[in-house]
């Protein structure tokens, strides 16, 4: 055990003025590659609260392109209800169906009928690159003495590509700071193993030549927090939900964040680390009705 740990927040929440969190560093790659080569219509997939599927609908309009996502049921909430009817009004097409296993015939028919596909949670090499930028983001700002080098960034992992570019981002940079990858959704053992993948990927992609094996001890996990599973509100979740709001004044999420921010205070409570980095993914910005 250490001694008392101190505690930052890095802040992603802050990304966009209309519409922040993670997605957007992911987003800002994956939409002009998508340009690029000529697309005009995105098909994408998600839960029905998927902020990925928001903040792609959002920064693809901006970007003049048509938007298509394939929904899947998640438990419904007042966040979940939010993020739908923004999607409406942002002129989604969407394509409800009624799980996951139905999913890739109605993405494929997508595809087929000329939409270019965007990865789940858009964490694919190009969207995860965009958290190697926001690991050597890091790296100079610890170099600037904003903050002590953490040992551990404590950060949601859905598909795996904040967490994965975060990874191989510190890597590059030559931070010591290790990641730990929240699991909010399952099969956990898959996920895992495709973030570690990911992260090799990444890391590899930013010129370190890394093995799967370096990439474990840069990039944990922590699934004690997930519960009932993906998109389930926890207790452990709101207590994490009321601090953040009274000592930080941040708003948390349900289904990431509040769970993530619960892990993070165990890492602090536990002293499992001198200095514990939380890194915040969920918008802050107001949405309109
Ligand atoms: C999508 C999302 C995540 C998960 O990020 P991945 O890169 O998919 O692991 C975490 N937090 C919030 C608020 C998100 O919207």
């Amino acid at each position: 055990s250490t001694p008392e740990s101190d505690f930052w927040v890095k802040r992603d929440d802050l990304t966009h003025a209309v519409y922040g969190g993670n997605k957007v560093r992911k987003l800002e790659r994956i939409i002009s590659q998508a340009k690029a080569r000529g697309a005009t219509r995105l098909v994408t997939i998600g839960a029905a609260g998927s902020h990925h599927v928001l903040a792609t609908t959002y920064f693809g309009r901006r970007a003049g392109l048509e938007i298509e996502a394939v929904l899947v049921p998640q438990p419904s909430t007042p966040h979940v209800l939010d993020i739908l009817r923004a999607d409406v009004a942002l002129g989604l097409h969407a394509f409800p169906v009624s799980s996951w296993s139905a999913a890739p015939l109605a993405i494929g028919l997508r595809i087929a009928a000329g939409a270019w596909p965007v990865t789940v949670g858009g964490s694919n090499v190009s969207g995860a690159m965009g958290y190697v930028d926001a690991g050597r983001e890091l790296a100079a700002q610890v170099q600037r003495g904003d903050l002590p080098e953490p040992d551990v960034c404590v950060v949601a992992l859905g598909s795996g590509g904040t967490a994965a570019g975060l990874a191989a981002g510190f890597a590059a940079a030559r931070l010591k700071t290790y990641v730990v990858g929240v699991c909010v959704s399952s099969p956990q053992w898959v996920l895992r193993l495709a973030a570690l993948l990911l992260a090799r990927a990444c890391a590899r992609r930013a010129g370190v030549d890394v093995t799967l094996a370096s990439m474990r001890s840069r990039l944990r996990f922590d699934g004690r927090f997930l519960g009932p599973g993906y998109g389930h509100v926890t207790a452990a979740g709101d207590d994490a939900t009321m601090l953040a709001r009274d000592a930080a004044g941040l708003t948390l999420d349900p289904t990431y964040t509040a769970k993530t921010f619960a892990s993070a205070l165990w890492h602090v409570r536990a002293r499992r680390a001198r200095h514990v980095l939380y890194w915040h993914t969920l918008s802050s910005a107001p949405m309109a009705p």
